[in-house]
């Protein structure tokens, strides 16, 4: 994705109002450096009271059950997939539209996995498709919420209770979407999201795991930091916590410096989401009929925390361009990951997957979008490529 901010070469382009419009923008709350700079000022950098504060925020701020603060989303995934008990062996079910960390952990645990079809109209595993997948080995369905729109949870439950499947959502792109009123990162038996740069809500690099069960959320806990149980190991007189390790856990803890961080950037969260929707309302609406594009299809009874905006358009490579040459960044973002070698390759019967991979399309939205950038980016789309 290196070249998707890169200004476009050449010149006599006129340049979009504020210059090149980027796919994305890290946001950084004008607090956050204050913030940052007390905890270096009082030398406490690891984890500490506000990576506690920063779990409670998350909780009663986006509706979180149960989220550990941990150093990537990367590192929630492995890390419920561990709590899970998904091992070698192990198959775990999941779409291939998403990026490489859904499916590489699956690897790392020693368990396979398996890709599904998605929704040709908005990127998401398509439930009809996951059943006829399902072996002796399935343990897990992994549901990936693609540009934070939320996928068919109640058809993923019931799936999954009828074979005794664990769910686990990456939900990397969705803090602050809903499900039929209920906040994602409380629905499932594991979510996990991601607080890298350039997602909603960054730390630099962080993410949360949330388990529904308290007892699993117990062992995320004691499992982020080596397997040892913190809270209830005292140390002793001779300067050594007591603690007997008895299974294997990680160093994946979040530090109270990124925490900081993440707490400014909590600030105004919710303003920024309506802003979001806005913006989305103003391409939705400028885009409406546009010959060559197709909106995707989003439900009713849910809502996207919209990380991307996409569609489908004909003559792909010619859209990019003529935006590109307009000072707009256009991206597909991620192809469908099961084209890599590690995975097993490409699966032409995906073959909802494959036509989305070939039309799939995504312009800027993120916080330092302008409703002006907006509507200029709306014209240049309506004046054809
Ligand atoms: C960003 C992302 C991740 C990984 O998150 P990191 O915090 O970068 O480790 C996982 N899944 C998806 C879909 C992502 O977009």
């Amino acid at each position: 994705m290196a070249d998707i901010s890169a200004a476009p070469v050449g010149t006599g382009v006129a340049l979009p109002p504020g210059g090149f419009i980027p796919l994305f923008t890290t946001f950084v709350h004008p607090s956050a450096s204050q913030r940052v700079g007390a905890v270096l000022a009082s030398t406490f950098l690891s984890e500490g009271k506000l990576v506690k504060e920063f779990e409670a925020r998350l909780s009663a701020e986006l509706g979180m059950l149960h989220p550990a603060a941990l150093n990537s989303g990367t590192s929630a995934l492995h890390l419920a997939l561990e709590v899970a008990g998904v091992g070698p062996g192990d198959e775990v079910i999941l779409s291939p539209q998403t990026f490489i960390a859904s499916a590489i952990t699956v690897v790392q645990v020693g368990a396979k996995p398996v890709f599904a079809d998605i929704h040709y109209e908005n990127g998401n595993i398509d439930p009809a498709d996951i059943a006829h997948r399902i072996t002796p080995r399935t343990k897990a369905i992994m549901a990936v919420h693609w540009g934070g729109y939320p996928c068919d949870m109640a058809e993923i439950h019931a799936i999954a209770k009828e074979h005794g499947l664990v769910v686990i959502e990456d939900a990397a792109h969705a803090p602050g979407a809903t499900y039929r009123g209920q906040a994602i990162g409380s629905i499932s038996d594991y979510t996990c999201f991601s607080f890298q740069a350039i997602k909603h809500l960054t730390t630099g690099d962080g993410g949360a795991l949330c388990a529904r069960d308290p007892e699993k959320a117990r062992e995320v806990f004691r499992r982020r930091w080596f397997g040892i149980d913190r809270a209830n190991s005292p140390v002793n007189e001779v300067g050594e916590r007591e603690y007997d390790l008895t299974d294997v856990g990680f160093k994946y803890h979040l530090s109270d410096y990124a925490a900081a961080l993440g707490l400014a950037n909590l600030d105004g969260f919710a303003e920024r989401m309506a802003a979001r929707r806005a913006l989305v309302e103003q391409y939705r609406t400028g885009l409406q009929a546009v010959p060559g594009l197709t909106h995707f299809v989003h439900a009713a009874d849910r809502e996207s925390a919209h990380w991307l905006f996409g569609f489908h358009v004909e003559n792909r490579l010619e859209f990019i361009r003529a935006l590109k040459s307009k000072g707009v960044a256009a991206s597909v973002v991620h192809d469908g990951i099961d084209n890599n070698t590690l995975f097993g390759g490409k699966r032409p019967e995906l073959t909802q997957q494959r036509r989305f991979d070939d039309t799939q399309i995504h312009i800027p939205l993120h916080d330092a979008l302008t409703s002006e950038q907006a509507a200029y980016i709306v014209d240049v789309i309506r004046q054809g490529w």
